[in-house]
C-alpha cells in the first residue's frame, strides 16, 4: 500500500462526507473585523492576538433528494449559487483550503482512526511503501503497516485561530486559542535507519502553513526533519520531543462513519487499475469524460492542468 497515494484518496473521501459540514454551502469568509452574515459575540474572536480566519456556513433547511444527498461535498462546490458578492474573489487554491482549515477542525484523532480502520481491512502482513522527498531527493521504504506509530503532543500559541459557525444550527468550531492543543499524527519509522516519515492528515486545519510538499499538497507526508521546522510555523512551541508513541488508538471518534469512509477507499484502492483518482485531490473521474494523464510515466491522473501542477513538485521526484 502506497502511503501518498491511499492518503489522497482518505482525505477526499473523509471530507466528501464529512457530518459536521455535510451538504453545506461558504456564505462569509472573515480575515480582520467582523461578520456580516451573523451577529457573533465572542470574545475569543474579538480579542485574538494571531492571524484570524472566520467561516460562516449554512446546511439546506429542507429534505434533498436523493441525488443531491449522494453529492460529495467538494472545495469546487461549497459555494452557493449564485455566488455572493462577498465570494466572488476567492480562487480554487483559497477554497481548498478553507474547505480543509474548517473540516480539520479537532480533526486529527479522526485521521489517525480512519487510517487504522482502512488498515485495519487488510492481513496484518500488509507492508506500506513509504514515499517522501528528503533534501530534494526522492525517498522511498518499505515497512510493515503494524510498525506504524501514532505520536501525540501538544501545541502551545499557535500562531493562527480558525472559527467556523454552521447555519441553521449554530454550531461553533474554534481552533487555535491560546491554550496548549493535542495533535496527533503518524510516524513510519525506516528500517534501514533512515530518518522517520511523518504523516498529518489534519495538517491543513493550521491553514495554508499546513500545505504538503512546496506548498502545494492538502497534507503533509514528509521526513520528520522537515516537519519539526513546520511545527513552529503551527505554534510557538511544542512537545513533539517528548511525545507520546503508541501503536493503536483505543477509543477512536466518529467510528461508524469513519469505519465507512474506510470501506469506501478500499473499495477504489482495490479497483485502482481501472478506475484512477486524480493524484492532487482524489476525485474519480467525472461522468462525462476521464482524467487528464500525465503524459511522462502515464501511471499518474489528474482533475484538470491546475490539480496536475498542484501535485508535480512531489509527483515530478517519482514521474
Ligand atoms: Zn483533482
Ligand atoms: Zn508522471
Amino acid at each position: 500500500l502506497d502511503v501518498h497515494d491511499i492518503s489522497v484518496l482518505l482525505n477526499y473521501e473523509r471530507g466528501a462526507t464529512e457530518p459536521r459540514f455535510r451538504h453545506a454551502k461558504l456564505r462569509e469568509v472573515v480575515t480582520a473585523g467582523t461578520f456580516r452574515t451573523i451577529l457573533l459575540q465572542t470574545s475569543i474572536w474579538d480579542e485574538a492576538k494571531a492571524p484570524r480566519t472566520g467561516f460562516v456556513f449554512e446546511k439546506p433547511r429542507f429534505k434533498r433528494n436523493a441525488k443531491e444527498n449522494d453529492e460529495p461535498d467538494l472545495p469546487s462546490n461549497m459555494l452557493p449559487q449564485p455566488i455572493p458578492p462577498l465570494l466572488q474573489h476567492l480562487t480554487p487554491k483559497q477554497l481548498e483550503t478553507y474547505y480543509w482549515q474548517a473540516r480539520n477542525h479537532d480533526g486529527c484523532f479522526g485521521t489517525v482512526a480512519l487510517l487504522q480502520h482502512f488498515l485495519d481491512l487488510f492481513p496484518m502482513s500488509i507492508r506500506l511503501r513509504v514515499r517522501v522527498v528528503e533534501k530534494n531527493k526522492p525517498h522511498e521504504y518499505q515497512i510493515l503497516a503494524l510498525q506504524r506509530k501514532i505520536i501525540e503532543f501538544h501545541l502551545m500559541d499557535q500562531k493562527s485561530l480558525t472559527l467556523a459557525a454552521v447555519l441553521p444550527d449554530n454550531k461553533t468550531y474554534v481552533s487555535g486559542s491560546d491554550s496548549p492543543i493535542i495533535h496527533a499524527v503518524i510516524g513510519f519509522p525506516a528500517s534501514n535507519g533512515g530518518s522517520m516519515a511523518v504523516l498529518d492528515l489534519a495538517s491543513l486545519q493550521f491553514g495554508d502553513v499546513g500545505r504538503g510538499f512546496k506548498g502545494r499538497g492538502i497534507f503533509v507526508l514528509e521526513p520528520v526533519e522537515d516537519y519539526l521546522s513546520r511545527l513552529n510555523q503551527y505554534a510557538t512551541s511544542n512537545t513533539f520531543e517528548r511525545a507520546k508513541w503508541s501503536d493503536r488508538m483505543t477509543d477512536a471518534p466518529e467510528s461508524d462513519w469513519l469505519r465507512e469512509v474506510a470501506r469506501r477507499v478500499k473499495g477504489r484502492w482495490d479497483k485502482r487499475e481501472t478506475v484512477h483518482w486524480c493524484g492532487h485531490c482524489g476525485a474519480p473521474p467525472p461522468h462525462d469524460r476521464g482524467l487528464m494523464m500525465c503524459k511522462t510515466c502515464k501511471r499518474a491522473y489528474y482533475c484538470d492542468a491546475a490539480h496536475q501542477l498542484a501535485a508535480w513538485p512531489f509527483h515530478k521526484h517519482f514521474c
